[in-house]
């Protein structure tokens, strides 16, 4: 059996994180390395898709979903502006193979940001 992601560890009380918000098939904490004043993780429930092109793929409307939560704590957070990223593949940066969405804000000008 295959170890469960760090992200579903998290959602079932294994690691302890607070969640800040979610809907019923994504959640979002706060990243433990932020880099940037706002940078928040917004996560599927569900590892089964383990990248961006995976998820667009398999289940669109689960897409739609984690970008509608990254607005909706956007518009809390940050006046609704606000840098999305997916990274995708070790080459780009991914470490943790459970799609999730970056939601940077806030002096961003600066830095291309990934994580
Ligand atoms: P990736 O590098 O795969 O795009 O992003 C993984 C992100 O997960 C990193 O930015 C990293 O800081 C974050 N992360 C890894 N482990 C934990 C954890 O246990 N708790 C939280 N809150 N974030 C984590």
């Amino acid at each position: 059996m295959t170890e469960s992601s760090v992200f579903t560890r998290i959602l079932q009380g294994e690691i302890p994180a607070e969640i800040i918000a979610q809907t019923e098939n994504a959640f979002a904490i706060r990243d433990i390395a932020p880099q940037a004043p706002v940078h928040f993780l917004v996560i599927p429930k569900t590892e089964r898709y383990r990248d961006v092109v995976e998820l667009a793929d398999g289940d669109p409307a689960l897409l739609a979903e984690v970008v509608g939560l990254a607005r909706a704590l956007a518009d809390e957070h940050a006046g609704g502006e606000f840098r999305l990223v997916f990274n995708t593949g070790p080459g780009a940066g991914q470490t943790v193979f459970h799609v999730h969405a970056h939601v940077l804000a806030g002096q961003l000008e600066e830095k291309t940001l990934g994580a």
